[in-house]
């Protein structure tokens, strides 16, 4: 596998590759990989050759107050599972050459980027949706593929991609969750072991509301009620948000009719971790995706 570490070099390969028909796959990451970045790396291998991905820990996404210097970065250990994962190419370019001196253009998906998360960490997805448009610039990906744990970021991007006629198809892929459903995320490094137990807070909230659902609650309040009751009685748990809300505008819902998400932001301690449900209607019954 080869590393990539110039706009440039990155460029040229995307060109060569594009110049022979072949269909390009990016899986953007910031590293301290785990096995939720490697099966967007497995679904990417099958459907795309050659394969990139970016190792980017992109400041402008993180808030003055956040962990953007002491974000892990295990390059090493990176390198080694994306050699074994059979990826073609790491991309990892220094923080310097992506944002040089004098740098001011941004992108600002209007509304979507300002609820929720956005309203949570401002500026979080402008720093997003302009680093992904620079990769996207800069790889070329016929395919891009994103994780559904981060179903606003996803959304976010799916927005800009239409708006800005974008030649790239996104691709969503499932949570992958540990054994006891904590969703994997990069930052489940920072919780303690007693932390680690209570982060199942969030899977437990989410089984919760599901079961509501399954039993004919339509009701976004109710299961609101039951997301609450489970988060409450952690005491290391502080909720931000446990909300439901329509799949594509991420507006808050009264009612379940449509594709809807349960998606819930809680701070650990000092580590906040988000989760969320896919609510989809099947006839007149509705699927729950954890
Ligand atoms: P990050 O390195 O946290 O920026 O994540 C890079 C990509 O991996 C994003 O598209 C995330 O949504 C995705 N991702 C992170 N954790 C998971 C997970 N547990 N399951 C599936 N995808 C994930």
């Amino acid at each position: 596998m080869e590393t990539i570490r110039t706009i440039a070099w990155m460029k040229e390969k995307s060109r060569e590759a594009r110049l022979d028909q072949r269909k390009i796959g990016l899986v953007p990451t910031m590293g301290a990989l785990h096995a939720g970045h490697l099966a967007l790396v497995e679904r990417a291998r099958r459907e795309c050759s050659p394969v990139y991905t970016s190792i980017f820990v992109n400041p402008t996404q993180f808030g003055a107050h956040e962990d953007l210097s002491r974000y892990p970065r295990p390059w090493e250990a990176d390198i080694e599972k994306l050699a074994a994962a059979n990826v073609d190419g790491l991309f990892l370019p220094e923080a310097a050459e992506v944002y040089p001196p004098g740098f001011s253009t941004y992108v600002h998906v209007e509304g979507l980027s300002d609820r929720l998360e956005g309203k949570s960490r401002p500026g979080h997805f402008r720093g997003v949706a302009t680093v992904v448009l620079k990769l996207f610039e800069i790889v070329q990906p016929n395919y891009a593929y994103f994780g559904r744990k981060d179903a606003q970021q996803v959304r976010v991007i799916q927005h800009m991609a239409r708006d800005l006629n974008l030649d790239v198809q996104i691709v969503v892929c499932p949570i992958v969750r540990d054994s006891d459903g904590l969703a994997l995320s990069s930052r489940n490094a920072y919780l303690s072991p007693e932390e680690r137990r209570a982060a199942t807070v969030l899977h437990r909230a989410l089984q919760a509301a599901a079961a509501e659902i399954q039993a004919g609650t339509r009701d976004s309040m109710r299961l609101q009620r039951a997301l609450h009751k489970v988060l409450d009685r952690e005491p290391s748990a502080r909720v931000d948000y446990a909300e439901i809300v329509d799949a594509e505008s991420f507006e808050p819902v009264v009612r379940i009719g449509r594709r809807c998400y349960a998606l819930l932001a809680v701070d650990i301690g000092k580590t906040r971790l988000i989760d969320n449900m896919l609510i989809e209607p099947e006839g007149d019954a509705l699927r729950v995706e954890l």
